[in-house]
């Protein structure tokens, strides 16, 4: 499984935990059924924002870099975040990069003009078949123009530098310069997964062009067809009907969010709307969330202290139906978690038994599948 981590040029915001939590959910769920979950997630740390980022806050490129990667992990544990196996910089990738470029020039789906280097979309029969574009629509939606490119819907493998442009820079048989954001995510898996894999995820807004380039230029390179078998992608977290982002100037630190509310509020915060659902943010909805997973947790070790046993965690009673169903239906965890509180709130004043024993198991289940 590999899901499109972070641009690091700043802190990570509450829309990047939203994303990164339910990504850990799937992987702890997955995980919890018997499945191997070889989760890995990259960081673009080679992009001209982050270039950009370094230069405004006047420091040394990589150790502009290095601060927001150290910060990035640092806030992935504190989430709770434990299932991606390795966090994999881009940079570490180049020469894989270069290999892929080269062997897409030579298979005659890359073309190199004026010290670029450019995918042809026309020869790659399936592109803006995952974002269910044809050709028309996506002439519309022009990415970024440019006299270099034969059509403007091609995009940019390799971008050459002035000298002056060059920090940092690599050499490459077209000049000195920078790989696109595109060929970064393909080198890093290709190189550890092969030709193809199961899951690939992402936010929504990335399926196009980015997640369409990634397939053009891996199924191209390997000529293995699909090069990912589920696309998992998820909704924004929107402040005001805009996306939070650094663009649109409202972000919340996901620190200052975890300072301010813990990791088992935020959790299921995120939790309570389906992640192909837009979250309106609302600090309101928040504060509530606070009090259900306290008391969610209050009776869960009440369960376990009445139980007296060691159990082992488990979602296959029947008691532990309708929460299970929920989250292997498209991971419904707002329909998993209201099953969960339903569960709890019954079980008060149970005796000790069969029954108990069972929702004590999926209570403990529940706790390593949420991450609570
Ligand atoms: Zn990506």
């Amino acid at each position: 499984m590999f899901v499109c981590g972070p641009t690091v040029q700043d802190y990570l915001h509450l829309g990047h935990g939203r994303t990164y939590v339910f990504y850990d959910v799937l992987a702890r769920l997955l995980t919890h059924m018997g499945y191997k979950v070889n989760f890995i997630m990259n960081i673009t740390d080679v992009d001209d924002k982050v270039v950009e980022a370094a230069g405004r806050a006047n420091r040394d490129f990589w150790v502009f870099v290095d601060h927001y990667t150290r910060a990035f992990i640092q806030d992935m544990k504190a989430l709770g975040v434990t299932t991606v196996r390795r966090y994999e910089r881009a940079s570490g990738y180049i020469q894989e990069m270069l290999f892929q470029i080269s062997s897409l020039i030579e298979k005659g789906h890359a073309y190199v003009s004026e010290g670029d280097v450019y995918f042809d979309v026309s020869s790659y029969p399936y592109y803006g078949q995952l974002s269910k574009q044809g050709m028309s629509e996506l002439m519309l939606r022009p990415i970024e123009m440019s006299s270099k490119k034969r059509s403007q819907v091609d995009f940019a493998l390799w971008r050459s530098m002035p000298p002056e442009g060059c920090d940092p820079c690599w050499d490459s048989p077209w000049g000195k310069g920078r790989p696109g954001w595109h060929i970064e995510d393909t080198a890093i898996t290709v190189s550890n997964f092969g030709p193809q894999y199961d899951i690939h995820g992402g936010g929504y807004e990335l399926v196009y062009p980015h997640h369409e380039a990634e397939i053009a230029q891996a199924e191209s390179f390997t000529g293995v067809r699909p090069f990912v078998r589920y696309w998992v992608h998820t909704g924004m977290l929107t402040v005001g009907g805009k996306k939070m982002s650094k663009s649109e100037g409202n972000l919340i630190y996901l620190k200052d969010g975890l300072r301010k509310y813990g990791v088992n509020t935020l959790r299921w915060y995120f939790m309570k709307t389906h992640y192909r659902s837009d979250v309106s943010f609302d600090e309101k909805d928040v504060e509530l969330c606070a009090g259900e997973v306290e008391d969610l947790i209050s009776r869960a070790s009440k369960i376990r202290e009445r139980v007296h046993r060691r159990l082992k965690p488990d979602i296959t009673s029947e008691v532990a139906s309708r929460f299970r169903e929920a989250l292997t239906r498209d991971l419904d965890t707002p329909r998993a978690l209201a099953s969960l509180k339903r569960l709890a709130a019954d079980s008060s004043n149970r005796k000790p038994g069969l029954y108990l024993n069972q929702v004590c198991r999926l209570v403990l289940a529940a706790e390593e599948i949420l991450g609570l």
